[in-house]
């Protein structure tokens, strides 16, 4: 039975067979790490489901239809891998592991916005999203998969303004150049600076629904907090959204190995409550949260389970 209270968690195996090379960190360890820590008794109130692939028409929602087929057509053989540039690369899997990632956000939107089978939805996937330009492939990313859902929850479910919260210690330069012309969906990210990919500025706002908020090197969960607390969940609140998507990295994490700030478990759970708390103020609760990065296995998979944790109760 379904419940207008449930937390649906999305998955699907082909994300555990896209592999980017040995010693990559976006590994499909990752992900094993995330799912074994859902698999304990207390997340068993979750609604699972199988990510469907996106549709080449859902991928366009955030590329051109160019790009789309493009990426879906590096189909490499069963030992060989593209390299598409210095950090990414696509094996056997890729394509339909992004496609499943993607699908995976738009099937969360139709169960949050759609026919109400669940309130909130946490997208276990990779790859990640939020480097994938319209017409480039960047960072470990292929699509834009926060930007796909926005869109779809607009056109599919008539939602009108959409949020993107990304916490992710590295700026979401895709969604910010996917939706920097878009006054419909508001873009608020946190992220070390100086830092990959070297957008993000606080300069940078879009058509004045881009909000970003930086952080230095070695700055712990408490400035973590005061730039929600005073500049992003603020302008969220001026923005009044009608769905929140989150673009939920992990790797902010004192213990992460590709950057340098401090953030805690205790931190995600205090950022995940606000986020909640707005989703019940605007939105009817409605949050559809994506896995982004986070490449310490141990800190990603408590820090994830910490971040459903709160989706589920919150
Ligand atoms: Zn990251």
């Amino acid at each position: 039975m379904s419940d207008a209270r449930t937390t649906l968690l999305l998955t699907h195996s082909a994300c555990l067979e896209h592999d980017a090379g040995e010693y990559h960190p976006e590994c499909p360890d990752r992900l094993r790490a995330v799912l074994r820590a859902l698999d304990d008794a207390e997340f068993a109130g979750l609604q699972r489901a199988e990510a469907p692939l996106a549709t080449p028409e859902q991928l366009a929602l955030a590329h051109p239809a160019e790009y789309v087929s493009a990426i879906l057509g590096i189909r490499p053989g069963p030992r060989e891998q593209v390299q598409i540039d210095a950090d990414t690369a696509m094996n056997h899997a890729s394509a339909e592991a992004a496609q499943r990632a993607a699908g995976a956000a738009v099937a969360a939107v139709d169960a949050v916005c759609g026919d109400g089978t669940a309130r909130r939805a946490f997208c276990a996937t990779r790859p990640p999203g939020h480097h994938a330009e319209p017409r480039r492939p960047m960072g470990f990313c292929f699509f834009a998969n926060a930007v796909i859902a926005a869109r779809y929850a607009q056109r599919a479910h008539g939602i009108g303004r959409v949020a993107i919260l990304d916490f992710d210690v590295h700026h979401g330069n895709g969604t910010q150049a996917c939706v920097e012309d878009d006054p419909t969906i508001f873009y608020a990210s946190s992220h070390q600076w100086p830092c990959y990919p070297g957008t993000g500025h606080p300069k940078e706002r879009g058509s004045g629904n881009v909000c970003n908020a930086i952080l230095p090197p070695g700055a712990d969960g408490a400035a973590f907090r005061a730039v929600w607390r005073d500049m992003l969940l603020p302008a969220l609140n001026a923005f009044a959204p009608d769905l929140i998507v989150v673009s939920a990295g992990f790797d902010a994490h004192a213990a992460d190995p590709l950057a340098e700030l401090r953030v805690r478990e205790a931190d995600y759970i205090w950022l995940t409550e606000r986020i909640c708390e707005a989703a019940d103020r605007f939105c009817g609760g409605r949050v559809v949260s994506l896995l982004e990065g986070g490449y310490d296995l141990r800190a990603l998979a408590d820090s994830a389970a910490a971040h459903v944790r709160c989706l589920m109760r919150g």
